[in-house]
């Protein structure tokens, strides 16, 4: 099995009907580099960007993040590379920055939140990415976004500091791509009016089911209530991937699910254009994908979307990929 999928490491990711795909790795430091390339990743579908900020004593320099992201982009040699800005907040804290006590951080200050009332962090995260950007194929997505004004604002926060690189003679890549993440439910019933403000939305499945379900996604106590293929779940999700549709902007998957094999069939049917997964699963949802009917699975989202729970869903899933396999 090993050695088959060995196979795939250079190929596109196409369905059994020529449907082409992505599929993206996700990273969390420079090291995980090394699996990008071992397992055949197409591109970097989210680089968490807290590792910079953790485990030290004061925030990184400019130069610093300059450095990472640079690297990054080079390394990964003109492939899609999406850098999300700074999530911190919510269960991550960095000791050096005093933050008030919430009595509910998941509902509290967190990601995008946090940067736009750090303006200045936010600011040096902001021009290090664009100064990196003409190394490579830049996107850059925040996180957290649950309503439009908070978009416009980090736009206009980019914008600024694009101005004042191009006033210092600094050179900026004219094709970087903003985007946002689709984690929070107001974002996603809203995605029609987003979408037309961004080149791409990223759904974080981790955080859109938590808030979805409100059940804490660290909460053994309630985690029966974590349901990936919940209908309400997959509902959203197909809001979010039709209005991208729409507006004729992509759309891709960042949180956990994008990887798990009974899923992926429903997204692909749903028209989901990228998966951004830990690399050690990009092989095999290659194998998967190409012995999937994309057209057949279309076929079957009316009534997938019509069933009344989590587990009817899965076993719809897995008795046809099994007709599949
Ligand atoms: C997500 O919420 O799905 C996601 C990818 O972000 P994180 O897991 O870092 O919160
Ligand atoms: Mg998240």
């Amino acid at each position: 099995r090993k050695k088959e999928l060995r196979k795939l490491l250079d190929q596109p990711t196409v369905s059994a009907d020529g449907h082409r795909v992505e599929l993206a790795a996700n990273i969390g430091s420079v090291e995980d580099l090394q699996k990008v390339f071992a397992n055949g990743a197409e591109g970097i579908g989210l680089f968490r960007t807290e590792f910079l900020y953790m485990e030290r004593n004061s925030l990184p320099s400019e130069e610093e993040q300059f450095q990472v992201y640079k690297h990054v982009l080079e390394r990964m040699n003109g492939k899609p590379v999406v850098i999300r800005t700074l999530d911190i907040g919510g269960d991550k804290e960095l000791s050096y920055m005093k933050l008030a006590a919430e009595s509910n951080p998941f509902l509290g200050l967190r990601a995008v939140r946090l940067c736009l009332s750090k303006q200045d962090l936010f600011r040096t995260q902001l021009r290090a990415l664009l100064r990196a950007s003409s190394y490579g194929q830049l996107k850059i997505m925040f996180p957290m976004i649950a309503v439009g004004s908070e978009l416009r604002e980090a736009k206009r926060l980019l914008r600024e500091e694009q101005e004042k690189l191009a006033q210092e003679g600094i050179s900026v890549s004219a094709a970087i791509e903003v985007g946002i993440m689709i984690e929070v439910p107001a974002a996603a019933l809203a995605a029609d009016l987003l979408a037309k403000e961004v080149d791409f939305f990223s759904i974080g499945t981790n955080d859109l089911i938590q808030y979805t379900m409100a059940a804490d996604r660290m909460n053994e106590n309630v985690s029966y209530l974590y349901q990936p293929c919940h209908p309400s779940v997959l509902r959203l999700i197909r809001m979010v991937i039709e209005a991208a549709n729409r507006e004729g902007k992509w759309v891709g998957m960042c949180g956990e699910m994008a990887g798990d094999e009974t899923a992926i069939p429903i997204l692909l049917g749903m028209g989901l254009h990228e998966f951004s997964m830990s690399a050690s699963s990009i092989l095999p949802a290659r194998a998967l994908i190409k012995q999937l009917s994309r057209g057949e699975w279309v076929g079957y989202i009316g009534e997938l979307l019509s069933m009344d729970s989590h587990e009817h869903i899965q076993q719809f899933v897995k008795q046809k990929i099994r007709g599949d396999l």
